[in-house]
């Protein structure tokens, strides 16, 4: 059996929407769980669509969500270049054996001519206004042209494009990984264009020759590549033979969370969640936030992205990569589309963060506090902050917010929170619990729980009516983790010159 060759193949086109993402991940679980390998390759065929930059943002996803290939342009491979602009002179050859064998056809037609082939077919008010069997007999081509005009052309060097002969009568068929069998009728297919007047293969012949040069084994892509798949598995026949092609799979589209139509990078705008890995300009120039900078875990964003379309049957739903890799099955992928949904992404991140331990989760809290001028340089210090805060998280964003009062006192108090029910006895005990956290000999969280617990027995007051106050004096507000764990972390000192800061305020 041979070994397990798998691509992604992306056009340098912009940025990396999550659905290539998941096709990505789909590739690399079953590369890794057959020790195959994974081979990226960057199909930049068509020069009009390259966008600056869009390459190395593909490699910066890769790298952040640790999806690292095995051959690439950048990793090299036996099976190099990867890059189809520097493969060009390889691609011709076989377009002209298709022509030569009775395939494939030059044609000559300049844009206007083919405009005025469309019209006068809309005119007689034809469905199809396609370059196909029906229409390429009306056309300046080498099936139409005798034969020495055609080479008479060619050798003045006339622009010409080389189109596959569709015949519309058969049909084509194949096996998907997830689709079952599927066959295809040819009568809708037109004639594409393989190789273009510029000398460059257009992205149908380059991915049917690449994918036979690289041996890749296995073509998993997303579903709306579904209906290019007749002119592969033609150009496959007539080039390599069926026996040799890979074995396909289309991945379910991932929906829109209505489930109205497929996600776009617009509904993110819209509805205001990313839809990219990482930050990715919009069509104004506009910076917006991918996954990453919105503060979620790769991960999570795995995570999420391994069970839009897949399911293990049973009930876990965190799933590691070394995990996924071990129980993904590309034949448990479902055929119906998978609904984004928000609000689960966010599940997953939260649930990735409680799972984590403090110091993988380090970096990014350091990073997030260091944007809000709180250089956390403690290591240890920062790690305690992090265990007591982390079940509280869902972005990572949200460490600032949940953590500030750890690293410095609060600048606004909620006094007004406290006010109605304050009074005399209040201050009594609070100015007493002072006093007795001078006596803390081991300050920590149950010493200062117990001295607490000991002061208000010497009271008529609930405990809970003293520990509310108690939380917006050390937090400025009613929220965080326990509050004799905040007070064990910010120390003696500081807790107590909250206590007292309040306690003027409230005076
Ligand atoms: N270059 C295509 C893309 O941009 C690849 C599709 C395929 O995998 O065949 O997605």
């Amino acid at each position: 059996m041979s070994t397990v060759r798998v691509r992604f193949a992306p056009s340098p086109t912009g940025g990396l929407h999550l659905g290539g993402v998941r096709t990505i991940l789909f590739n690399y679980l079953f590369a890794k769980q057959h020790g195959g390998k994974f081979i990226l390759r960057i199909e930049d065929t068509d020069q009009s669509r390259y966008v600056e930059g869009a390459e190395q943002y593909i490699f910066d996803c890769l790298e952040w969500c640790g999806l690292i290939a095995d051959e690439s342009v950048i990793h090299g491979g036996d099976y190099g270049p990867y890059r189809q602009s520097e493969r060009k002179d390889l691609y011709r050859e076989y377009a002209e054996r298709l022509v030569t064998e009775g395939k494939a056809y030059y044609a000559f037609d300049t844009t206007e001519e083919i405009e005025t082939m469309r019209s006068t077919l809309k005119a007689a008010g034809k469905d199809s206004l396609q370059y196909d069997a029906s229409s390429r007999s009306t056309m300046r081509n080498s099936l139409t042209l005798m034969p020495e005009e055609t080479a008479e052309l060619l050798s003045s060097g006339a622009p010409h494009v080389i189109r596959i002969k569709v015949e519309p009568n058969e049909s084509v068929a194949f096996d998907d990984l997830i689709r079952g069998h599927v066959e295809m009728e040819l009568a809708v297919v037109d004639d594409k264009v393989l190789m273009k007047a510029d000398g460059m293969p257009t992205y149908h012949l380059a991915v049917v020759v690449d994918d036979y040069l690289m041996k890749i084994t296995h073509a998993f892509r997303g579903e709306e590549w579904l209906p290019s798949a007749p002119v592969h598995i033609l150009l496959w026949k007539h080039l390599f033979g069926l026996d040799k092609m890979p074995k396909w799979a289309h991945l379910p589209l991932i929906m829109k969370p209505d489930g109205n139509g497929k996600l776009s990078k617009r509904d993110g705008e819209r509805l205001g969640f990313p839809v990219f890995a990482l930050q990715w300009p919009d069509a104004n120039g506009a910076m917006q936030a991918g996954f990453k900078e919105r503060g979620f875990l790769p991960e999570a964003f795995l995570n999420m992205l391994a069970v839009l379309g897949w399911h293990d049957g049973t009930e876990q739903e965190l799933f590691s990569l070394e995990e996924l890799v071990e129980k993904f099955d590309i034949d448990r992928v479902h055929t119906a589309g998978a609904k984004f949904d928000f609000e689960k992404a966010k599940w997953f991140n939260a649930e990735w963060i409680k799972k984590l331990p403090a110091d993988k989760l380090l970096p990014y809290v350091r990073a997030v506090l260091s944007k809000e001028n709180i250089e956390a340089e403690d290591d240890d210090f920062l790690l305690k902050v992090i265990e007591l805060v982390k079940e509280r998280c869902t972005l990572f964003p949200d460490f600032y917010e949940q953590s500030k009062f750890f690293f410095e006192s609060p600048t606004e108090i909620d006094t007004a929170s406290i006010q109605p029910k304050w009074n005399a006895e209040k201050v009594k005990f609070f100015n007493a619990f002072i006093n007795r956290l001078d006596s803390i000999a081991n300050w920590t969280a149950e010493e200062i729980e117990k001295e607490f617990k000991e002061e208000v027995a010497q009271h008529v007051i609930k405990p809970g009516e003293l520990l509310m106050p108690l939380r917006i004096m050390l937090v400025g507000a009613k929220y965080g983790p326990g509050v004799f764990d905040i007070a064990a972390l910010i120390g003696k000192e500081e807790t107590k010159n909250r206590i007292e800061h309040t306690l003027k305020a409230l005076a």
